[in-house]
């Protein structure tokens, strides 16, 4: 007998994962296809997320920012340490038995909520009918009264530097190391370069980021990106901007790659080369030729504000539609459609969503840039506050970055919170907590901050949009 469910999820990421619990929370029968694997064969809920992007990439980050800790900051404190090593493996291990906790926790999650897991590849038919592959080869054929489609998105590959997984890897590879590449060659200075970048670097690789724009982080404020090119070049990463990747040459343990900028044609030998100039949509094999839904020119499924594809009662929700690719936004999507589906009112709010890079320090930001602002018109107020200036940030020794709020000049209204700096993550949420609620500067500023914090540092940023920083000179005078 053909299997039927409320809703049927296919893909079992951040984005599909969420959906198909909160699906089952609001009482409906779901079931979640996933086909990945992890090393062992077993199949792996989680999506990029879990198994090979956020988490195990932040955790080979707090791994190495604590050697680069223990090697460098620990003096001023009056520790000593003696020679601090490295044990690569261990690292790498640490990072894959949290991912195995994590994916296993949504499995757990699945059990405890009704959400009945698939493994296979799913791929939409007509009719809201979903083909399933299983591992053995069999196929099953099961209906939903509404799919949503979750399949995410892969790194995205370029022709002069093909990825062999030993001496060219994509991101998945730069997870799995096993010793330091003395020299490491990056191509794409966006965040995952830099995440990956700043893991080797910490622990002693001598880093080449190529970049072939020549702007440093175009999304990020201005003055942010200003000041994070200055420290992460400080900190050892060789950025090169402009600097387009023409072509590599792997010669046994060795890459020599060509790229060329404003000089012409240029070489460089790197141990490892990691690949990361982006992601793209998956939707291979995944719909039918009459399945109905469309997919655009730049290889997304075609969706409306609220994620709803051209089928009624099909929707595609994460990396695979357009928008940033951040799994906080896939989760949200899933999380709208599903309320939509119960007949609730639910639209999440695309302004908001904010965006982190986790480099040291931490660059993070919600709303609209500066130069967004001006660009459209809108004329503004702004305020800055350097941690160099925070109390809580001279106790930790972590004074580099600011915090810098944005205001309409006509209604005070926060516009955009952009932050570089210790716990830059954390903060822009407070940022975003207020923006959600329409707050002004005002309301910042006349809030009582814990003392002392680094969230003070947005209170004064807040109250130096009018002038009133206590703590800092006002370059805006009331
Ligand atoms: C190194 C790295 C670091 C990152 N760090 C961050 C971060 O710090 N913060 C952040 O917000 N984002 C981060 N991201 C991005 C984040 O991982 C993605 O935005 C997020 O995982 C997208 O979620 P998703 O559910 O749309 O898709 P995915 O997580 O890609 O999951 C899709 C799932 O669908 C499965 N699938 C695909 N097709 C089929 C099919 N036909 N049948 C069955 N299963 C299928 C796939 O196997 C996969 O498991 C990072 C990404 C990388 C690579």
């Amino acid at each position: 007998m053909t299997q039927k469910f409320d809703v049927v999820v296919i893909g079992a990421g951040p984005g599909g994962y969420v959906a198909a619990i909160k699906a089952a929370q609001l009482g409906l029968t779901t079931a979640c296809i996933e086909k990945y694997t992890d090393k062992e064969g077993k199949l792996a809920l989680g999506g990029t997320c879990l198994n090979v992007g956020c988490i195990p990439s932040k955790a080979l980050l707090d791994s190495s920012w604590k050697f680069h800790e223990a090697q460098d900051g620990f003096a001023i404190h009056g520790i000593s340490t003696g020679d601090v090593k490295m044990d690569v493996p261990a690292m790498v291990g640490r990072k894959a038995n949290i991912v195995k906790n994590l994916t296993s926790g949504v499995a757990t999650l699945f059990k405890a909520n009704g959400v009945t897991s698939i493994q296979g590849h799913g791929k939409l038919l007509m009719g809201k009918k979903v083909e399933v592959t299983k591992p053995d080869g069999s196929v099953e054929v099961i209906e939903a009264e509404n799919v949503i489609l979750a399949p995410g998105s892969r790194p995205i590959d370029i022709p002069p530097a093909p990825v062999d997984q030993n001496v060219i890897v994509d991101s998945t590879g730069a997870l799995e190391f096993q010793t330091v590449p003395k020299r490491l060659g990056v191509i794409g200075a966006g965040v995952i370069g830099l995440e990956l970048g700043s893991v080797w670097s910490r622990l002693g690789a001598q880093v080449t980021v190529l970049e072939a724009l020549d702007t440093f982080l175009m999304a990020a404020d201005a003055a942010v990106s200003k000041e994070a090119l200055k420290t992460l070049t400080k900190q050892g990463l060789d950025i090169k901007l402009g600097a387009r990747v023409t072509g590599s040459k792997v010669n046994g343990e060795e890459v020599v790659v060509t790229y060329t900028d404003t000089n012409g044609e240029q070489t460089i030998t790197f141990d490892k080369l990691i690949v990361a100039v982006g992601r793209r949509p998956v939707t291979t094999d995944l719909l039918a030729a009459d399945s109905g839904v469309e997919i655009d020119e730049r290889g997304f499924i075609a969706v409306d504000d609220q994620c709803a594809t051209a089928v009624p009662g099909v929707f595609a929700i994460g990396d695979v539609v357009r928008g940033m690719m951040l799994a906080h936004k896939a989760s949200e999507e899933g999380i709208m459609v599903v309320e939509r589906i119960k007949g609730h009112k639910a639209q999440m709010n695309y302004d908001l969503i904010p965006s982190v890079i986790y480099t040291h320090p931490e660059i993070a930001w919600v709303g609209k840039t500066e130069q967004a602002l001006k660009a459209e018109g809108v004329e503004v107020n702004v305020g800055t506050f350097p941690f160099a200036a925070s109390g809580r940030a001279m106790a930790a020794n972590d004074t580099g970055g600011f915090v810098k709020v944005i205001a309409d000049a006509k209604t005070d209204r926060v516009l955009g919170v952009h932050v570089i700096g210790p716990s830059a993550a954390e903060l822009v949420q407070q940022g975003a907590i207020g923006m959600e609620f329409g707050t002004s500067a005002e309301d910042l500023g006349m809030m009582v901050f814990s003392h002392p914090t680094l969230s003070e540092a947005l209170h004064e940023a807040a109250l130096a949009v009018n002038g009133g920083a206590i703590h800092v000179a006002n370059r805006k005078k009331r």
